[in-house]
């Protein structure tokens, strides 16, 4: 019996005989730490019956925890040259199906229709590449895929972000993007040294449960995000003068954006990191038929 993939000389083994070398540009920072993948699957509370979508699986270390402790997983890679080493290396789960594709491009609830079963329990689970984390997490949120959520591990500071509470220094429109569909926690720090190579930043781990519904019912979601991304445009700027000058030209006048807030009773003068998810949703409410 192989010793598990990520252990440093498995790991160290397995690069030598592919001659395979990371591509910093496609974040690859593999995981040599058998303790911390255990402790990553262990929060994503698998069942047997549980589908789990991986995305970047590297040379498997992750995949091949998620496959002793779910009925399938699925996993999408983008570097071809991983895929050779991938077959060898997973040889062993026959419930392991690797998709060739960047997920970003990927249609990922054809993939769910076609790989599970109806109403199968779905995580995503993932070390992901740290240049395009946030674009993979909103496309998965906003592709409402029917999963269960999402466990992954990314930049620390970016995990402070997601998690982040109104009047904190790290609250903005990420931390609401995501709290609108998701509970979000940070379940675990990680330290660099558990990678190869090591990463130049700390890193974190994130559980998000997806609600049964946003956490929050608006009239017009497009234009809730909207509001959102005028109001953090500057964030030392006031909410007053973020609205007038970052929404969409001529179309409200700070007198009226001034009235509706007073309505809603936020005082115009409150910079938006103070303001909860839920005032900016009876903001945008009242905004709204002002602006459609
Ligand atoms: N899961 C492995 C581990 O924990 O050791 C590798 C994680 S590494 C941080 C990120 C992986 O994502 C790499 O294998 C990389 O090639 C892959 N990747 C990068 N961009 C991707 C994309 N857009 N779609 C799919 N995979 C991607």
């Amino acid at each position: 019996m192989n010793k598990d993939i990520a252990t440093p000389i498995r790991t160290r083994s397995i690069l030598e005989k592919y001659g395979f070398s990371f591509k910093k540009s496609l974040g690859q920072n593999f995981l040599i730490d058998t303790n911390i993948l255990h402790r990553i699957v262990d929060h994503a509370e698998l069942h047997d019956d549980s589908g789990v979508i991986e995305i970047g699986p590297g040379i498997g270390a992750l995949t091949e925890q998620l496959a002793k402790r779910a009925e399938k997983v699925v996993a999408f890679e983008i570097d071809n040259r991983l895929l050779p080493i991938l077959a060898d290396t997973l040889s062993p789960y026959s419930n392991v199906r690797v998709i060739h594709q960047d997920v970003l491009k990927a249609d990922v609830l054809e993939v769910i229709k076609q790989e599970f079963k109806t109403k199968q329990d779905l995580m995503v689970v993932a070390n992901l590449p740290y240049y395009v984390t946030t674009p993979i997490i909103m496309k998965l949120l906003e592709d409402k895929l029917p999963i269960r959520g999402i466990v992954c591990m990314l930049q620390k500071e970016v995990a402070d972000r997601i998690s982040a509470s109104p009047g904190t220094k790290e609250y903005g429109s990420l931390s609401i993007a995501i709290q609108y569909y998701c509970k979000a926690e940070t379940v675990m720090t990680v330290p660099r040294t558990v990678f190869v190579p090591q990463p130049n930043v700390d890193s974190a781990v994130i559980r998000l449960l997806k609600r049964d519904r946003p956490i929050i019912e608006v009239v017009n979601e497009l234009f809730f995000f909207e509001i959102i991304r005028a109001s953090f445009a500057q964030r030392r700027k006031t909410i007053l003068n973020n609205l007038t000058n970052n929404l969409e030209k001529g179309k409200m006048k700070k007198v009226e954006i001034e009235e509706a807030l007073q309505e809603v009773e936020i005082d115009p003068r409150r910079r938006g990191e103070t303001l909860s998810i839920e005032e900016f949703g009876r903001l945008s409410d009242r905004l709204y038929p002002l602006f459609a």
